[in-house]
């Protein structure tokens, strides 16, 4: 950091001053609670702050303080979730809460070292917590982060390997006012989210232009500096809607891995179809399909597709591509081989049910007709 002291106050100032004039009215900046922050950060880390809001008001109501989210099952925990995907974070969150209950008597600690220990909350999300609940001077370094601070210093780092959060921090670092480092945050978070923004940044509105090194040179689309990240794998798979309007056979996950515990149609990937990885699968799965429910599951199906385009869903490292199929269950069919139950219409909704799972109904429903 080669500014001045006066420049640096000067900054701080105008950035301030900034952020009290137009911040965003959102519902956890009503109170400067850790819980109502720490949720808040979780849910977006995956989610657009319009849509997390809703979500947010609905999980506070089903657990208006931590010693609730603490208390409650798993079930009920991810009905609170549903809808928001990435259902590790509300298990975490969980966990969170239930170590702030038993190993910190109930009170939150304060500083970004200690709340780092709590499961799911990395330094990002602790330094925001600290920060806005407690006025500890920590750089909550994020995405806005990122790119507000990789423009206004130029710094060329590369943001897709874990130790540039090191470097951005120490830069931000001396720029934290003495108080009040928990609105600087999230001035920084307004202005990447408002102004300074990935692709069309509105650099004659930014409250900083005068103090930003890309502006004065043009670059500011050079920043922040970021390798690709390697594509999702791609993974083709079958969902089989086996049964009738009435009831269907669903599936829950292993307690570990991807969609942990969660319900979904029996899900059949082409590696389970295919005798060594370079077998070429037909178009239709249908013949290759009522031979595996056969051999795996003992049971005589007749299975056909479910016409219609494809269901895709994108995970960090995966991406689905999954094909419809259905068949009627016969009457009494034993299901003793089925990892699985036969769920009635009316309890569906009890299940807790992942996005792909939503969107593979929604397509089964439309295209079925
Ligand atoms: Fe971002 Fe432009 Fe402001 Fe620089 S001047 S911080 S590039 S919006």
């Amino acid at each position: 950091m080669n500014w001045t002291t006066k420049k640096q106050q000067a900054f701080q100032q105008d950035f301030l001053n900034w952020y009290q004039q137009n911040q965003r009215d959102l519902p956890w900046r009503h109170f400067h609670d850790p819980y109502h922050i720490w949720l808040s950060e979780i849910m977006l880390q995956q989610t657009q702050v319009h849509t997390v809001i809703p979500y947010y008001q609905r999980f506070l109501k089903a657990f208006p303080t931590i010693a609730d989210l603490a208390a409650t099952d798993e079930a009920t925990l991810f009905k609170a979730w549903e809808g928001l995907g990435y259902y590790s974070r509300a298990r975490n969150l969980q966990r969170a809460a239930q170590q702030i209950c038993t190993d910190y008597q109930g009170v939150w600690p304060q500083t970004a070292a200690e709340l780092e220990k709590l499961a799911g909350i990395g330094p990002y999300t602790a330094a925001a917590i600290a920060s806005i609940a407690f006025d500890a001077p920590e750089p909550a370094v994020d995405g806005n982060a990122y790119r507000v601070f990789a423009r206004l210093l130029q710094i060329k780092a590369d943001v897709a390997q874990p130790k540039t959060r090191g470097i951005f921090a120490a830069a931000i670092r001396p720029l934290l006012p003495a108080q009040g480092s928990g609105d600087f945050n999230q001035a920084t978070m307004d202005l990447g989210a408002t102004i300074c923004t990935p692709k069309d940044p509105a650099c004659l509105l930014c409250p900083v232009q005068q103090y930003c090194q890309a502006y004065q040179t043009g670059t500011q689309l050079d920043y922040p500096v970021k390798t690709k990240k390697p594509k999702p794998k791609p993974v083709h798979l079958a969902a089989l809607v086996i049964g009738d309007p009435q009831q269907w056979l669903m599936q829950q996950r292993p307690g570990q891995g991807l969609l942990a515990n969660l319900w979904t149609y029996p899900l059949v990937s082409a590696a389970d179809l295919q005798s060594d990885e370079n077998d070429k699968l037909p178009a239709d799965w249908s013949a290759l399909l009522t031979q595996y429910v056969a051999q795996t599951y003992q049971l005589d199906l007749n299975i056909t597709p479910v016409k219609g385009r494809a269901v895709t869903h994108t995970f960090t490292h995966l991406k689905w591509t999954i094909d419809l199929y259905q068949a009627k269950l016969p009457a009494k069919t034993d299901l003793a081989f089925f990892p699985g139950q036969l769920v009635a219409a009316a309890d569906y909704d009890q299940l807790a049910v992942p996005t792909v799972q939503k969107k593979l109904q929604q397509r089964f429903l439309k295209d079925s007709k």
